[in-house]
């Protein structure tokens, strides 16, 4: 049976089908819209379109408890954390439309946008004292050292007061933008805005700070280390582990040497059989696409 898909069921085919089985996805169809195209008629639909399979598969049927974790991780999380948590917790790195997938299929929401939450979003944490947050004491000492005071300018910001924190256990302050008027009422990490104190410059585009003995209450500017995502995409992906300061600059170095083998294991080469120099597209070849036949 062939029939005319409405812009709504396109959409919803086309969101799950890199990820889900199409047995699977043919059962969903027809349980939300009330009929299903034939299996021949998803495939040579999704051919047209340009849809494919994402390759490994997540099982998620066959897994609850990847299922158990993404549905308590998922609120109130970015993509990246997203992964790098599923990641640490099960040795698999979901890619962003594997996420995507997992949230359209299980109808479970970030209630992020582009990795800043949501507004409207509200911490649990919003509002509430110490006492109630179950801080302990030798973490307070700490947290009241990088306290903002008023008359205390960071570096690109001014905090007017209010501290909050997040769902994932990041410290937020609420401050005033200087030179912005249109974002003059925002939350910030506070962390970045220690950093940048304590570092006299601004964080670069693409640069994010991590806490190194791994405790997002410790805001001390020696546990604050910057580095790329790129850097720390590199760190996470390899299990680079750091517990402090020192061990932590020593996982930045491992991942710059990473990356600089790559690029290098990219350089334009001569082809071994024709000798004609082309650009690899893996480390470790040695002839060039066209005498490998594609
Ligand atoms: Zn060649």
């Amino acid at each position: 049976m062939s029939r005319r898909k409405t812009p709504e069921e396109a959409a919803w085919l086309a969101e799950r089908y890199p990820g889900t089985p199409n047995r699977e996805l043919l059962e969903g169809f027809r349980a939300e819209f009330g009929w299903a195209p034939t299996l021949f008629g998803l495939c040579s639909w999704a051919s047209d379109r340009g849809l494919r399979k994402d390759r490994g598969q997540i099982d998620w049927a066959g897994h609850p408890e990847y299922v158990g974790f993404m549905r308590s991780f998922v609120p109130g999380h970015t993509e990246r954390e997203i992964a790098d948590a599923f990641e640490r917790e099960f040795g698999i790195r979901l890619s962003d439309s594997k996420i995507g997938n997992f949230k359209a299929r299980f109808g479970v929401r970030s209630g992020t946008a582009g990795g800043r939450f949501e507004r409207g979003h509200v911490p649990t944490n919003k509002g509430k004292t110490w006492d109630e947050m179950g801080i302990p004491e030798e973490k307070r000492e700490r947290m009241r050292a990088t306290q903002f005071k008023p008359g205390n300018l960071p570096w690109t910001t001014r905090a007017v007061g209010e501290e909050r924190v997040t769902r994932d256990g990041y410290i937020e302050v609420h401050v005033a933008l200087h030179r912005s008027e249109r974002a003059n009422d925002q939350w910030v990490m506070k962390h970045r805005l220690v950093w940048e104190e304590a570092n006299g410059r601004a964080l670069r585009p693409g640069e994010m700070v991590v806490f190194a003995d791994g405790d997002k209450r410790n805001l001390d500017p020696g546990n604050l280390v910057a580095m790329t995502m790129a850097e720390h995409a590199i760190i996470v992906r390899s299990g680079i582990a750091y517990a402090d300061r020192e061990t932590c600059e020593t996982a930045i170095r491992i991942a710059r040497v990473k990356m600089a083998a790559s690029r290098a294991g990219k350089r334009p080469r001569r082809c071994a059989s024709c000798g004609e120099v082309f650009e690899p597209r893996y480390a470790r070849q040695r002839r060039c696409d066209r005498c490998l036949g594609r």
